[in-house]
């Protein structure tokens, strides 16, 4: 039996090797109703996305047969709900080819995995003197944590700027990545331009100099294959809810060593070895990071989530993605007037952030959700960003491996006669 047909699909058959999007999109419940009349053309996924019934069914099957709490009991429940929680956590680790479950640290989401590492590790190693990197096109949550750690230690944050066409300007990177730095915080892909960034080259360049890598791995997990340990990144945060999984949960990967050197990061049950009253001594990884009880149910849900996409396979949710992203990215070229973002589409993933001149985005996505079509609009937390790109705002269609290309023309009539009513309106 293949891997492909151990997996559970709930009542829909195992897809073939070459699937389509219009073969696996039936696995998806919600993509079969109906918004304002019309067919849901959901175009969100960078924000969220949709849940597989395979993901449901596991939350349903954990809250129906197993519901217990972990680690701390002897009976029944509690040994299989505990089972099933670590079972979980190394079907993550074999997904980013992390060398021990126990580098996976089972967090909130990317934002509580990046704001660990900025507590736990930040706090205790950055002085004052000390430079931290970003780049231009990081997301608020791999930017407000160094804030908050620069602010106590007296650390600074330098940022590497994008070029013209929303890379990297790896000659900047080159000059600012220098004996001080202790830290690169990186996004893997971005959220706004979809630019893949050139992690190994970042991860060599910051290592001869001596500093740690922490990549933002939100965008990247869901999309690509992505190993960890390859890529040289130190630390690797990603979201349960952008890879199929459920809310509430996501991963903190780092290197042993700095992960056992590093003190806790939340006090309080499970992460504790002894305590007494004026002092405690701390458990193992990756329980010394994870105090209380954890997000169980959502852990379960981004396990069969990791299976989903394993099942799908990894290289050709990538190869669907960048079809269907080179196609909307031409087709949306060809809508006069139209400004995108980020570089062109060999170098980008599954997103395309874009303007209407005249038109603010949040009038843009209302339009299009009479259609049924669910687009963002905003900032998409990256204010430097906006500024970087002289821009208050945009909009962003975001794809995943179940959108087709007719949904990617309906886009495009639906911004067609919105430049047809706003050029109206707007006259
Ligand atoms: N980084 C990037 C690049 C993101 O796109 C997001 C989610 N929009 C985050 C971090 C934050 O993820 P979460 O809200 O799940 O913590």
């Amino acid at each position: 039996m293949t891997e492909l047909q151990q997996v559970r699909y709930g009542q829909v058959a195992a897809p073939t090797a070459n699937w389509t999007a219009e073969e696996v999109r039936h696995h998806f419940p919600i993509l079969a109703r109906k918004v304002h009349g019309k067919p849901l053309i959901y175009l969100d996924n960078a924000a969220t996305s949709q849940k597989p019934r395979m993901v449901l069914e596991a939350l349903n099957q954990y809250y129906k047969r197993h519901n217990a709490n972990v680690h701390r009991g002897v009976h029944t429940l509690a040994a299989e709900a505990t089972q099933a929680f670590e079972v979980a956590r190394a079907k993550v680790a074999r997904f980013i080819n992390a060398p021990s479950p126990e580098q996976v640290i089972f967090t909130r989401g990317t934002t509580e995995a990046i704001n660990l590492v900025a507590y736990a590790w930040g706090l205790e190693n950055l002085r004052s003197g000390d430079e931290i990197v970003v780049t231009e096109m990081e997301h608020h949550s791999n930017l407000v944590p160094w804030h908050l750690a620069a602010r106590r230690t007296g650390a600074t944050i330098k940022a590497i700027p994008i070029t013209i066409d929303g890379k990297l300007d790896l000659d900047q990177a080159r000059q600012l990545i220098g004996p001080k730095t202790r830290l690169v915080a990186v996004a893997h892909v971005s959220n706004v331009l979809g630019t893949i960034n050139p992690i190994e080259e970042l991860t060599a360049l910051a290592h001869a100099r001596g500093a740690l890598v922490l990549v933002d791995g939100a965008q990247a997990v869901p999309h690509m294959p992505v190993d960890v340990p390859a890529m040289g990144a130190d630390f690797y945060a990603f979201s349960s809810h952008k890879m199929c999984g459920p809310t509430g949960a996501g991963v903190l990967y780092g290197r042993r060593e700095l992960l056992e050197a590093m003190p806790p990061f939340l006090g309080g049950g499970e992460m504790i070895s002894e305590v007494y009253i004026d002092r405690s001594t701390y458990n193992v990884l990756p329980y010394k990071f994870e105090a209380g009880t954890p997000n169980i149910a959502q852990a379960i849900g981004l396990g069969a989530g990791v299976d989903y996409l394993s099942a799908l396979g990894m290289e050709r949710i990538h190869q669907v993605e960048r079809e269907l992203v080179a196609y909307a990215y031409e087709r949306m070229r060809q809508v006069e007037g139209l400004q995108l973002y980020g570089p062109g589409p060999s170098e980008r993933a599954g997103l395309v952030a874009f303007n209407l001149p005249g038109v603010h985005p949040h009038d843009l996505a209302t339009f299009l959700d009479q259609d049924g079509i669910a687009i963002r609009a905003g900032h998409h937390c990256a204010q430097p960003l906006m500024r970087a790109l002289k821009v208050q705002s945009t909009a962003r269609a975001s794809f995943y491996f179940y959108n087709a290309a007719d949904e990617v023309d309906a886009l495009v009539a639906s911004l067609q006669r919105a430049k047809e009513y706003f050029g109206h309106v707007l006259g």
